[in-house]
């Protein structure tokens, strides 16, 4: 049986330059991404990509996209939920996440951000942002949210539009990220934490962006990733897109894909490289300490830096004291010894590697190279 569909007589005067969600949009995203999502990548003059030439993409595209591709979305009821977390732990596409307002936030939120007492971080409101227009509505965080009578409940995009884009803008505008620092960082702690790898490309219901992006929230600020092609390639950076992303800090994951057969030795590169780097950086502190003439507070912060050179838990503070103590040192006296070590301070933070692939490559052609 056919019916017939009538199309809208407004659709004549459809133009293909929808109104953007995001209204910040950088000039790369409306000058390249935008033109590419259009279909028209191959008008794109030569031009247009000066500046990153050298084969480097900026990171945090996906962002913009808000592509609004499901058709149910979840609604949160503040009343019922027990704040565990567990929805935001496994969606697939970090588009529901449990932030935490200091009072002052919460004295300035509108009312539409609902939000209670946090059970876990004293001190701090609750209230779990959903990005509607990222969500897929794969419902595996309905499934997962184990309150008694569910917190979470699908319904329409359409019946929570314009609203749940307007909320979420306004959570990621106004509410910072902060880290948990009261309990373990288990389950429900490790889902304050800001992921550096959000609204990827991945299918509705994806089972491995969990992961990687758990892995980003935990270790995402230093962390150097070798991918190998396939699955995990293309959600996270499916031209013109990429789903890694940085903090507040402008840092972030640094990704890169090798083939699926040289996956693990450019990993392995990465590490040795970077392990060579950082050992030649020792050798030329020992040497400083031995014989060098510098001052007792530079002294006592390399001595840290060597002792914890290996540690990633307060790799950044140690590394920004040995950084700030140089140029203190530096601004002092022109001292070539200093100024070499100054030049690589992009290498004090002990970095988190990692390498990523499917199983054809860790099992069959891949992982022979480590
Ligand atoms: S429906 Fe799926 S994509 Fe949407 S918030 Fe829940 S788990 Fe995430
Ligand atoms: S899974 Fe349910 S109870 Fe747990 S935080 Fe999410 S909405 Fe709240």
């Amino acid at each position: 049986m056919l019916h017939e569909v009538a199309v809208p007589a407004a659709w004549a005067d459809a133009t293909e330059d929808a109104p953007a969600a995001c209204d910040e949009r950088p000039d790369f995203v409306r000058n390249i991404v935008d033109v590419m999502n259009r279909q028209e990548g191959d008008e794109l003059p030569v031009s247009a990509f000066l500046g990153y030439e050298d084969g480097t993409w900026p990171v945090g595209i996906t962002a913009f996209e808000k592509r609004g591709a499901a058709i149910m979305v979840p609604v949160w009821d503040a009343e019922k939920c027990v704040q565990c977390n567990k929805c935001a732990f496994a969606c697939p596409h970090a588009a529901i996440r449990p932030r935490l307002l200091s009072a002052e936030e919460a004295v300035a939120a509108p009312a539409s951000i609902e939000h209670r007492p946090c059970r876990i971080q004293k001190g701090f409101e609750f209230h779990m942002a959903i990005s509607v227009l990222d969500c897929t509505g794969c419902g595996v965080c309905v499934g997962q949210c184990p309150a008694k009578e569910k917190a979470l409940t699908m319904t329409k995009l359409e019946n929570v539009m314009p609203e749940g884009a307007r909320k979420w803008d306004y959570a990621e505008k106004n509410i910072t990220y902060k880290k948990p620092t009261q309990g373990k960082l288990n389950v429900a702690n490790s889902q304050y934490l800001r992921p550096l790898n959000e609204f990827s490309g991945a299918c509705a219901g994806c089972g491995e962006t969990p992961y990687a992006k758990l892995v980003t929230q935990l270790f995402g600020d230093r962390m150097m990733l070798s991918n190998s092609a396939g699955c995990s390639t293309v959600w996270a950076a499916g031209a013109p897109s990429v789903s890694y992303t940085t903090d507040e800090n402008g840092h972030g994951p640094a990704w890169g894909f090798s083939l699926f057969e040289d996956n693990a030795e450019y990993g392995f590169g990465m590490f040795l490289g970077v392990a060579q780097i950082r050992a030649t950086l020792a050798l030329k502190m020992k040497a400083l300490l031995e014989g060098g003439d510098i001052s007792a507070a530079l002294r006592s912060i390399m001595e840290e830096w060597l002792e914890g050179k290996d540690l990633g838990e307060g790799t950044r503070e140690r590394a920004a004291a040995l950084t700030a103590a140089l140029d203190e040192a530096l601004a002092e006296k022109d001292d070539a010894e200093l100024k070499a070590l100054r030049e690589k301070s992009d290498f004090f933070v002990k970095r988190s590697h990692w390498i990523f692939g499917g199983d054809g490559w860790a099992y069959d052609i891949g992982y022979g190279g480590l």
